[in-house]
């Protein structure tokens, strides 16, 4: 069977590896586990052997039948692309949380991550082979130059790990990338924030030209006039750059553009 770049199809190759990704999910007997892309089911195999309820979604069709004679019907498996599939639907079938444990096609990371974002209250735990920069973006501390929009987003809603280090030999064919597995867990401790949508667009534009002060970059966000009211009110040099500052301070610099927009609107 030759391997599609274009599904991501880097299988690995070393049963130690899957056995130790499997370990880190911390699986229980009859937990409700999903993976994405099982391929020829070498993490499968080590999923299965927890004695969990698992539901594979795997979208190349070559693969179904050498999976279900391999896993019979131990395994519940989903012949589709997963971003095509209802997960609210799927989520719903049950009451029980689901674990999702996968050596994903990186291609699909970006939009994955933002299904796992929406639907995180109904997930206990995650655990993801990603590339190896994407996991340093995951879990980057403020400062660095992996801090950006991807950390903020996703360390609003996930505590998250870096589990395993994976050299790209480990996979056949090998990619031209390293791997890393990285363990989210949904955050208990969520801050909230008056204006969600709002929240996104201040990040979404205060990492848009990394180089520019975060003054400037609010400049594509707001008018002259308000951005001279924020920097009187606010306590922030707004000289810094976007990724110097935390979540914390901007959240609070959020509420305060919130407050400052709201009432240049009251008063129109
Ligand atoms: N889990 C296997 C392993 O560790 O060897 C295979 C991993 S391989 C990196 C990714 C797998 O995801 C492939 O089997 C590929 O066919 C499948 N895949 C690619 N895109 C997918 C999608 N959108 N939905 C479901 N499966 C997909």
């Amino acid at each position: 069977m030759k391997p599609l770049k274009e599904l991501g199809q880097n299988f690995l190759n070393d049963s130690s590896i899957a056995a130790e990704i499997a370990a880190l999910a911390d699986l229980k007997h009859g937990e409700r586990i999903w993976e994405i892309g099982p391929g020829k089911g070498i993490l499968t195999n080590e999923i299965l052997a927890y004695d969990v309820d698992l539901t594979a979604f795997e979208l190349d069709r070559r693969l179904e039948q050498p999976l279900k004679e391999r896993f019979g019907n131990k395994l519940n498996l989903i012949r589709s692309d997963v971003l095509r599939v209802n997960w609210q639907e799927l989520l719903d079938q049950s009451p029980q949380n689901v674990k999702l444990v996968a050596n994903i096609p990186y291609q699909i990371t970006s939009p994955l991550l933002s299904r796992l974002e929406e639907h995180r209250a109904r997930f206990d735990k995650v655990v993801l082979m990603v590339q190896k920069e994407v996991a340093e973006r995951l879990t980057a501390k403020v400062g660095t130059k992996d801090y950006g929009l991807m950390t903020i987003r996703m360390q609003l809603v996930f505590d998250i790990e870096i589990g395993l280090q994976v050299n790209r030999v480990f996979f056949d064919p090998a990619p031209n990338v390293d791997s890393a597995v990285i363990v989210m867990r949904p955050r208990q401790d969520s801050p909230r924030h008056r204006d969600p949508e709002l929240f996104y667009r201040l990040i979404h534009h205060a990492f848009q030209h990394r180089r520019k002060t975060l003054r400037n970059n609010l400049l594509h966000m707001m008018t002259k006039l308000q951005l001279a009211a924020l920097e009187k009110q606010s306590r922030f040099d707004l000289t810094r750059r976007g990724e110097t500052f935390s979540e914390t301070e901007f959240i609070d610099l959020c509420d305060l553009i919130a407050a400052l927009t709201y009432s240049s609107e009251s008063t129109k």
